[in-house]
């Protein structure tokens, strides 16, 4: 296969598809070189045999007339070999045509044996020469041979024969020009053919470079594919293995990208998905690769690596490079990058391994906040068996009813009155025991698993919910968690509807927990999700408020009603000004937009106090309580009634 430096992606493709190998239709000498060399080392060889017995018999002119001519054809062969054909064929007819000339003069004119040689000086200017150098030959032919007739007729000289007459000359010429005109004719048909031929091959070998580039380039960026990338890969890997150096693969996935598709439309996505592969192809080296896997994917080879730090650098430019902002259509729009790295050989001697290395390096750098990069090591090879496992005991948990939920009190600040409650999921592993949700959620995320957790959640919470009205407990609201898995998927309103049903609970029972990079997305799909739902009558919190991008036109635009203050900040507040500074500023805005302020992780009456002054409502925390079984809760809320 073509190895193609790794460079822009643009010039990549097209250079290669624009690069075609012309074709000469004007060729005078279509027969390969090897041939006409052959033909002067017979001509060669039949001079020296011709010359021999002239030397040997002291002839000395014809001879030394022999001599050289070869000497001359020697020239042609050397032209010959440096595949200078015109030129050799060139100094093949003209030594040999004059010679000849000379001899049929100095001998039996029209009937020399040299006459003989005059049909084969015919075939060569046909085969090796243009029209032009056969004329030229014919018109020498017919000059001598009339010149001859008329200097013997009219006495000048005389030829050493008795028997000539005028037709003798007409005879020799008609027959030279007629064998040779067939000849000629022949000649130039086999030409024709050869040129055509030349040119059909031609057309195939443009076709099959081609159909190779086009097998191997992404059409969308130019990119080289991942079979090129492969290649280019095990090209890397041979050359490290000589020169001790090593290589690397990095994963590359794009964070959020389906937001721009959904939102932007697929031909903004991609436009992007093009720019991205620009920008990326502008940050390696040129003999690096950087291709494309298919959707948001990137996979980039870097070849000759000395120091595992030299991945690290480029990985953090890489990163660094695609945070800048694209524009888009007019609009400015900042995708981030998420990218694993894999090392040859240390994390693999193979592509397949360092391609499932660096992946899972990749998901690392999601999990770590996205817009990173991440090195493989091979604890994430340990944590993807146990990742499988537990992914089987949760399908088994939701077959066998072992998930609870736990609802955790949630307070009005100013009377401590008990408003609702956030209901938390809550696992026993059968072997490892009590499992956190962030543990084992994200998990249920990437399988997929989430959607049936997700429903079941909602049934129980809702279910939980009816039941405590008709206990007595009135007027709570049970919020429940929504991950985003759940909320790409558009059925979630449908869900939410068959939950309230199924349990007959009324809407503004239920608040859906949304984290605030889920709604950045402001796509069609989530517009629509979240219409149906607030259309259902379902109240809209914000979680963890705080730890996102925190664009407030989302706010308004999806009419939340709630901003739940994350508690990484409520849990400082006291000690760190900061902390207390972006407590407040929260506070602040959800005034502003006349939404509920509550607070997660109050730990402290000190901190509720604070809380409470700056002018949040409501809030929760292990002050009052932490998450208790549904009948525990019961009699919480019971005992402080
Ligand atoms: P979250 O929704 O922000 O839930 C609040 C977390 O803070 C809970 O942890 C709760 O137990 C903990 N917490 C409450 N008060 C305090 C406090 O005063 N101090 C401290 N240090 N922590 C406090 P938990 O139950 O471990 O849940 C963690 C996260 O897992 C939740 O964060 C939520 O994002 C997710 N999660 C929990 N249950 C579900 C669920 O049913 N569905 C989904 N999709 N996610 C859930
Ligand atoms: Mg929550
Ligand atoms: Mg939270």
């Amino acid at each position: 296969m073509t190895r193609i430096p790794g460079g822009n992606p643009k010039n990549e493709m097209q250079t290669l598809l624009e690069t075609s190998h012309p074709v000469d239709t004007s060729r005078q000498f279509p027969l390969p070189a090897n041939l006409l060399i052959r033909i002067i080392w017979a001509v060669l060889l039949g001079v020296a045999a011709t010359a021999l017995p002239l030397i040997l018999a002291g002839k000395w002119f014809p001879s030394a007339l022999l001599m050289a001519t070869e000497v001359v054809l020697f020239f042609g062969l050397m032209a010959a070999r440096r595949k200078r054909a015109k030129l050799a064929s060139w100094l093949v007819l003209m030594p040999l045509t004059g010679c000849v000339a000379i001899l049929i003069v100095v001998g039996k004119g029209p009937v020399d044996e040299a006459v003989l040689t005059l049909p084969g000086l015919m075939i060569f200017a046909s085969l090796f020469g243009n029209r032009r150098v056969y004329l030229t030959l014919l018109v020498f032919v017919a000059l001598l041979l009339g010149a001859m007739g008329a200097a013997h007729f009219l006495g000048w000289w005389v030829l050493p024969l008795t028997k000539v007459r005028p037709d003798t000359f007409t005879t020799v010429f008609v027959i030279l020009a007629i064998t040779s005109y067939f000849v000629w004719v022949m000649a130039r048909a086999l030409h024709s053919t050869l040129v055509r031929l030349e040119i059909e091959n031609k057309r195939v070998r443009n076709s099959l470079a081609r159909i190779e580039v086009l097998a191997h380039h992404d059409s969308l960026t130019g990119l080289p594919n991942r079979a090129l990338a492969r290649d280019r890969f095990e090209h890397s890997a041979a050359t490290a293995k000589r020169t001790q150096e090593g290589a690397a693969l990095l994963y590359l996935d794009l964070d959020d990208f389906k937001a721009v598709n959904d939102s932007l439309g697929h031909a903004a996505g991609d436009a992007l998905l093009r720019d991205v592969a620009a920008r990326l192809a502008a940050c390696v080296r040129s003999n690096d690769t950087v291709s494309r896997q298919g959707g948001d994917e990137f996979l980039i080879v870097l070849d000759g690596l000395a120091t595992e730090d030299g991945a690290g650098a480029i990985a953090h430019k890489l990163v660094q490079e695609l945070a800048r902002p694209f524009s888009l259509n007019g609009l400015e729009i900042t995708v981030t990058g998420s990218l694993g790295i894999a090392l040859y050989p240390a994390n693999g001697g193979d592509f397949e391994t360092l391609l499932k290395n660096a992946d899972l390096a990749m998901y690392q750098a999601k999990e770590a906040g996205r817009n990173a990069f991440h090195f493989f090591d091979e604890k994430m090879n340990a944590n993807v068996a146990e990742h499988l496992h537990l992914v089987s005991a949760m399908r088994s948990a939701l077959a066998n009813n072992e998930f609870r939920l736990h609802y955790q009190p949630q307070f009005a600040l100013a009377d401590e009155r008990i408003v609702g409650a956030e209901a938390l999921i809550r696992w026993t592993h059968p072997e490892l025991g009590p499992m956190a949700p962030a543990h084992f959620i994200p998990l249920a995320e990437r399988s997929g698993l989430i959607f049936e957790i997700g429903a079941w959640v909602l049934q129980e919470a809702c279910r939980q919910a009816k039941a405590w009205q008709l206990a007595g407990l009135n007027d709570l609201v049970i919020a429940v968690n929504v991950s985003p898995v759940q909320l790409r998927r558009d059925n979630l309103a449908g869900e939410v509807q068959k939950a309230l049903l199924a349990a007959d609970l009324a809407p503004r029972c239920i608040s859906l927990e949304l984290t605030e990079s889920m709604l950045l997305a402001d796509s069609q799909a989530l517009r629509d999700t979240l219409d149906r739902i607030r259309a259902l009558g379902l109240r809209i919190s914000i979680d963890d408020f705080g730890t996102g991008y925190s664009s407030l036109s989302y706010l308004k635009r999806f009419d939340v009603e709630r901003l739940k203050i994350d508690q990484s900040f409520v849990r400082r507040m006291t000690q760190d000004t900061n902390d207390e500074g972006i407590v407040r500023a929260i506070i602040q805005i959800a005034s502003s937009l006349h939404l509920e302020a509550v607070a997660e992780g109050v730990e402290d009456r000190q901190t509720m106090a604070r809380l409470a002054q700056m002018g949040c409502g409501y809030g929760q925390g292990y002050l009052w309580s932490p998450a208790l079984p549904p009948e525990e809760f019961f009699r919480f809320v019971k005992d402080r009634a």
